[in-house]
């Protein structure tokens, strides 16, 4: 019996991880869960699983959830203690990390210190604090398994070495894009798109913003950051190819010429459900994958005119230091501007080249490196929308 803390669990990683643990009660117990705000999704996972411990982000969210749920055995708490505290409970073994953004970096870090296995969906914390991040796993030897699907095929297409470490006998890794909503829309018709557009995926159901990212092409951006992190390769030896059937999941190219990739349908139980119980495989009732029925599968590049997200991410490794999280924070507080209607989806990528641009890098020598620069970044950013400056 493994016992499962799930950070994130009102999102749309965390339903999919709620819907493993239901199909398989012999083999996962929730202890654990949190969210931010929506109580009342949080309301139904406690009534129906009855964890231990609950967290949400606030005092309000936290009493109102106490009030639905009363009688139950859970605890009901809230704020960042609360977080960092429910990645060590004794009886948790994995934690998911499915927090959105950069707020799930220190209960991320906290789950890595505690030495539970970590099953992470939450790029962004890996992205901004990459080096801490990956030196922190192999100080406490806990086990880190990729979530987001790209990153799962390629680690189910790699000899199952080291994380982190260069692997031997890779010539490039091939990291596919499904190309978003937009992939085919000139940079006219993509100036006046909505949110509710851009957060129509063509293959993927998730969150509000990784589908924004997806449609920007910043999901891939992070991702391509992500991949180096894990993988121990810079972006010269990674390929973005667009696949807009999101079938092929990822690939790993080697030397020999050999290809190796993941295949299957496009759900996130896969990935899920494989980090949960590596190195055993479970059923997640996902419908088997049909290549009669898919046909054709289609690769391009991507353009980087037009998704131009893609190209600063790159930049942003090479710049290294506080780069990276200084274009994530750029990012969020751009996604969440054009969700609120405040820019277009163009000046998403504008307002990004504009802030790694304008916000000097340094090196990370500590933690407290990558919050000064995401805050730094955050209050620039959102003083450009404030003035209505041009982008
Ligand atoms: P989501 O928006 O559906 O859910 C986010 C969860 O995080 C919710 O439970 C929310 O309450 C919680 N949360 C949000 N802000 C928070 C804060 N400030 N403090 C504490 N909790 C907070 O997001 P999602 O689509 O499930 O994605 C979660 C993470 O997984 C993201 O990092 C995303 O990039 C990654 N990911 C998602 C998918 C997917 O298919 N959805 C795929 C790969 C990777
Ligand atoms: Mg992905």
């Amino acid at each position: 019996m493994q016992g499962i803390c799930l950070l994130g669990a009102t999102g749309s990683i965390g339903q999919s991880t709620l819907d493993i643990i239901a199909q398989h009660p012999e083999k996962f117990e929730l202890i654990s869960v949190s969210a931010n705000e929506s109580v009342e999704k949080m309301a139904t996972i406690c009534l129906r699983f009855k964890p231990q411990r609950a967290v949400m982000g606030s005092k309000k969210a936290r009493d109102e959830l106490a009030k639905q749920c009363e009688g139950l055995p859970t605890s009901f708490e809230w704020g960042d203690e609360a977080l960092e505290s429910i990645v060590a409970d004794s009886a948790v073994d994995q934690v998911m990390a499915a927090i959105m953004g950069f707020a799930g970096l220190r209960p991320t870090l906290a789950a890595i210190r505690a030495g539970k296995r970590i099953l992470l969906a939450n790029k962004e914390s890996l992205v901004t604090a990459g080096k801490l991040f990956m030196d922190e796993v192999e100080q406490h030897k806990v086990m880190l398994l990729p979530i987001d699907s790209e990153h799962n095929a390629i680690y189910q297409s790699l000899p199952q070495t080291s994380l982190g470490a260069h692997q031997k006998d890779v010539s490039k890794i091939i990291l596919t894009a499904s190309g978003g909503p937009f992939r085919t829309w000139s940079l006219q018709e993509m100036a006046s798109v909505t949110p509710a557009q851009a957060c129509k995926h063509p293959n993927w159901s998730m969150g509000q913003k990784i589908s924004i990212d997806s449609a920007t092409l910043m999901n891939k951006g992070l991702e391509l950051i992500e991949a180096c992190w894990l993988f121990g390769v810079t972006p010269d030896e990674v390929d973005v190819v667009v696949h807009p059937e999101s079938i092929i999941h990822s690939m790993v190219s080697y030397i020999d010429g050999s290809v190796i990739s993941q295949m299957g349908n496009p759900d996130m139980k896969i990935p899920i459900a494989y980090g949960m119980t590596w190195p055993d495989r479970v059923e997640t009732q996902v419908p088997a994958l049909n290549l009669v029925d898919v046909a054709k599968l289609h690769f391009e590049s991507p353009d980087l005119e037009r998704f131009p997200n893609l190209k600063l991410a790159a930049d942003a490794w090479f710049m290294g230091g506080t780069a990276m999280a200084i274009l994530n924070a750029a990012n969020e507080v751009a996604v969440d501007a054009f969700l609120q209607g405040n820019i277009d989806f163009l000046d998403i990528a504008k307002l990004n080249e504009k802030v790694l641009s304008s916000v000097d890098a340094v090196s990370v020598s500590a933690l407290d490196d990558v919050f000064e620069a995401d805050l730094v970044a955050r209050r620039f950013a959102q003083d450009v929308i404030s003035r209505g400056s041009s982008l």
